[in-house]
């Protein structure tokens, strides 16, 4: 696909639609939007300009305008995305929604909350929070994330094991389509069969479907008894076969995350600090809620008996700003260790997440590779980082990574697993698009990409390429 370079019409095109303030061309303003957190620089690229629209109706007048004169448009969140998915690989214009970042409304009786696409993840949860109410989407980034980042990508995180992921959250989005139109999808009814369930395609399509400037989100209240449960399993097999037992305990935890012995370590040395039997502790977190304080203490104690019978080493009451912040740093310490990282998303049926462990460790040791691994374990969401050291080699370490890589997702294919569980395709995985999913599945995907953007202008080449 050919597109228009932004000559000086265009960008003055452009200045008049969001104001002069509002559109960034000076290349050290832009450079921070050559990338999102893929610190490898050989997924960078520099856009030609930056938009910041203060409207839907700007943001689709900019649309409107890039298919009148062919330019690629990225829509942007903030830039917290693990998959280039946010990365202008063809240059053209970058959208960010960052300057609408205003909670509209906070409805305590109808338990929804309706927000510009800019508002950031905690800014949410703290203003639900503030009115006795709770926010169930709550990915590891949420300090830095938005709202919109986290619909066009379906973040996931730690609270989808009981509330599922963002996209259980939302009740409507209002879209800028690609062709620049307006529109609103879904809607705050508890069911409908009212034609194709469009907001649930835009959801998840990486802002190759449309600009998402709005959403109606829905709100819980609060559960006012809370506990983080840390349990330490001497083995990794013993603590993701207790994943198993809790899940079908009923007990319903909000989240169980599991880190391995090794990558625990790394973050105690980042972090400065140490987690209870780590030395040679594989650690689930289980985040447990209740109505009473005897709920409570009923789910503790079977949570209890089912670690120890599970083989847990220690069962405590943790230290929840303490325990979470040792898991959110998983990304970080991995930084600190090396800038140039292999990372991967596998999702898995939750009972072939042990399987695919065991499958991970062996490639680790065939292929020498340097693991860092953290799972959502209550959804069979693992993340594995493989680290490029000081000695290796660029190009050997990358032929080494890719072997695995394939090898790799041979394997979670045959569990029924799948590329990504949250971080999405983006630029990074299309590649893996093309080899791994079901090729009915990915031309019907592509039909819909040229149906809806027959002028392939928003977010190209993410998720897949079009073939002409
Ligand atoms: C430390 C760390 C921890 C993380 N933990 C998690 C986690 O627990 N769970 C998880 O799911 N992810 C996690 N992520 C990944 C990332 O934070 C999420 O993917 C997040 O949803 C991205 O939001 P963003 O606003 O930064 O989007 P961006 O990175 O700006 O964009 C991501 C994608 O969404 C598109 N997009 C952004 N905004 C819009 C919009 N308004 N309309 C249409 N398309 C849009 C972009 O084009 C791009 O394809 C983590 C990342 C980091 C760095």
């Amino acid at each position: 696909m050919k597109y228009t370079p932004l000559s000086t019409d265009i960008l003055a095109v452009l200045k008049a639609i969001v104001g002069e303030k509002n559109l960034i061309t000076d290349a050290d303003r832009l450079q921070p939007y050559s990338h999102d957190e893929v610190a490898n620089p050989a997924y960078h690229h520099m856009p030609e300009a930056l938009a910041l629209p203060e409207s839907t109706e700007q943001a689709a007048a900019i649309v409107k305008l890039a298919n009148e004169r062919l330019f690629p448009i990225i829509p942007r969140g903030a830039g917290t995305g693990l998959a280039c998915g946010a990365v202008p690989i063809y240059g053209g214009l970058v959208v960010s929604l960052e300057k609408m970042n205003r909670i509209l409304e906070i409805n305590g009786d109808a338990l929804y909350a309706v927000v510009e696409a800019g508002v950031r993840t905690s800014d949410l949860q703290a203003a639900a929070e503030k009115e006795g109410l709770f926010y169930a989407g709550d990915p590891c980034s949420s300090d830095s994330c938005c709202i919109g980042g986290n619909i066009a990508t379906n973040a996931g995180g730690n609270r989808a094991v009981k509330y599922g992921t963002t996209r259980h959250q939302v009740q409507d989005i209002t879209v800028v389509n690609p062709l620049g139109e307006i529109v609103r999808l879904g809607s705050r009814l508890k069911k409908q069969s009212t034609g194709y369930c469009l907001d649930q395609l835009i959801i998840g399509s990486e802002g190759t479907l449309g600009i998402i400037t709005a959403a109606t989100v829905r709100l819980l209240p609060k559960s006012p008894y809370m506990l983080d449960i840390l349990a330490v399993f001497k083995s990794a097999d013993d603590a993701l076969n207790t994943v198993q037992q809790i899940l079908k305990s009923g007990i319903k935890p909000t989240c169980i995350e599991f880190i391995d012995t090794i990558t625990l370590r790394s973050i105690e040395k980042f972090l400065q600090t140490t987690v209870p039997d780590s030395e040679s502790g594989n650690p689930l977190i289980i985040e447990l809620e209740a109505d009473s304080e005897d709920e409570l203490d009923d789910k503790t104690v079977r949570l209890d008996e089912l670690c120890t019978a599970g083989g847990a080493v220690n069962v405590l009451a943790a230290d929840s700003e303490r325990i979470w912040k040792v898991r959110k740093s998983y990304s970080e310490s991995i930084r600190s260790e090396s800038r140039i990282v292999a990372t991967e998303d596998i999702v898995v049926p939750v009972d072939r997440e042990l399987d695919t462990l065991h499958f991970i460790l062996t490639q680790a040791e065939k292929y020498n590779l340097t693991t860092r691994i953290a799972a959502h374990a209550g959804d069979g969401n693992i993340h594995l980082n493989i680290l490029k050291l000081r000695d290796d080699d660029y190009d050997e370490w990358k032929d080494r990574t890719d072997r695995n890589q394939a090898e790799l997702f041979t394997y979670v294919y045959c569990a029924g697993g799948r590329l990504s569980g949250e971080h999405g395709i983006g630029y990074k995985r299309r590649h893996l698009m093309e080899r791994f999913a079901d090729p009915v599945e990915l031309s019907m995907m592509r039909a819909v990409k040229k149906a809806l953007d027959p002028n392939n202008v928003l977010n190209p080449g993410k998720i897949f390429t079009l073939d002409d």
